[in-house]
């Protein structure tokens, strides 16, 4: 594990909120974000406890150290996607300087207090410009327990344990944690002999990380998976939404569209690899007779700690729920490190393999990341079968899908002994009714 002093458990900031014990964003974290500005333009921050540091302001500020030039030009500008592209050793340094001046006692007080804002009181955006989408399907028990829905004798096809499932998705859709998603409008076929139009009946949420890459590579040049993590630029919570009637009907033979197509919700802070250290994980341990994985998926560091051990959680809260003042339900609580067949490593070689070019902001989802208990599953279709067994809320509402007014929030955290608890904040939206 590559820990240096800005993982020390024991430091604390002069940012009050950050030495909290329950707080997602201590100075051991340091999450990059952007929101909007008074000016309504972009502009990239920090996330220190329940505050944020504006990167234009503090840029301004004297005190850095050298060599961190380009990537403060980048972030003061609100250009995520530029400073991305500098890759991990301009973000390592500037994760340095920032853990130096957020520390207690440390000599940028006085000038960062005035940069920074609460978090409240901001309107966040996505983090970068995310140019391409890949959705993967590395959640072994999720693909199983959707797989025996369909395939009870054999839930999951004969290449899920070769290669690392995914497609091209949409991101033209990718919104922000907070807006509101409306249900979607497709083709769905029941038992009718036509097909009819209407509103998804069976709107999903989908628990899943986001990764988002950093520096790109040339067209035609494949990543190595020993290279592979110098191209992760961070970890967020995304939640790919889907109408599973709509999916039913239109995913053969060529997946997903308009059943994924509508929104999906991504978390407003990027976790980068570097806060993730401390919270390395092995991969999944491949079961007795499951191949292992091909020279270009098998890196020997991946092999040690290419997993996560990021604790995964979904939330439910709907309108009665609201109305009548009672808080979210928590639907299921999982880990990445017991969910994830394929690490973000193996996602990247794969992708690359043929020499697809992965550019700055390319956004990959890591598939819906359930346990393997029941109670660990990351979308409804998991918890009620099919839709088959219906689950019932604290106030006796029952939901086997989405309601109109329901709010579905992910979170997730990392904690272990020795190393300072972090978290990767909130992914959160309303579902509204379909347009008329
Ligand atoms: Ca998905």
């Amino acid at each position: 594990m590559n820990l240096d002093a800005s993982h020390d458990p024991a430091m604390q900031s002069w940012v009050d909120s950050a030495n909290q014990p329950q707080t997602d964003f201590p100075i051991q974290n340091l999450p990059f974000g952007r929101f909007r500005g008074p000016d309504g333009t972009l502009r990239a921050a920090v996330a220190i406890g329940d505050q944020l540091l504006d990167l234009k302001q503090a840029a301004a500020c004297p005190g850095w150290p050298a060599g961190l030039e380009g990537a403060l030009e980048a972030l003061a500008a609100g250009n995520m996607n530029r400073f991305m592209a500098l890759g991990k050793t301009a973000r390592q340094g500037l994760r340095m300087a920032l853990s130096e001046g957020f520390k207690a006692g440390s000599q940028q007080q006085a000038a960062w207090s005035a940069c920074l804002l609460p978090q409240q009181a901001v309107q966040m955006a996505l983090p970068c410009e995310i140019g391409d989408y890949t959705d993967f399907y590395a959640g072994i028990h999720h693909a199983t327990a959707v797989g025996r829905l369909f395939r009870p004798d054999a839930p999951l096809l004969p290449n899920y344990k070769w290669v690392p499932i995914g497609y091209h998705g949409r991101s033209s859709s990718i919104i922000v944690s907070g807006q509101p998603i409306r249900r979607p409008l497709g083709q769905t076929k029941g038992s009718g002999e036509v097909p009819v139009v209407g509103p998804s009946q069976r709107l999903d949420y989908e628990l899943e990380l986001g990764f988002l890459i950093g520096a790109g590579n040339q067209l035609g040049e494949a990543i190595a998976i020993d290279d592979a993590e110098d191209h992760l630029f961070g970890v967020t919570l995304f939640n790919d939404w889907s109408a599973r009637d709509i999916q039913a009907w239109e995913y053969q033979p060529l997946g997903p569209f308009l059943a994924k197509n509508f929104a999906s919700s991504l978390s407003p802070w990027v976790v980068t690899m570097e806060a993730l250290a401390p919270f390395r994980a092995p991969p999944l341990l491949r079961q007795a007779g499951d191949p292992q994985p091909l020279p270009y998926l098998d890196g020997a560091n991946d092999r040690l700690q290419g997993g996560l051990n990021i604790q995964l959680e979904a939330w439910l809260q709907t309108a009665a729920m609201r109305a009548a003042g009672q808080s979210a339900v928590r639907l299921s609580s999982g880990n990445a490190s017991e969910a994830a067949y394929w690490t973000p490593a193996q996602l990247v070689a794969h992708h690359t393999l043929g020499g697809c070019n992965l550019q700055p902001g390319d956004l990959f989802g890591s598939g819906t990341l359930s346990g393997p208990r029941p109670d660990q599953a990351g979308s409804l279709m998991e918890q009620s079968q099919g839709g088959k067994q219906p689950i019932r809320l604290p106030n006796g509402e029952t939901r086997s899908f989405l309601a109109d007014g329901d709010e579905l929030t992910l979170k997730a955290f990392c904690e272990r002994a020795g190393a300072r608890r972090i978290g990767l904040g909130e992914c959160s939206a309303i579902v509204l009714p379909a347009k008329g």
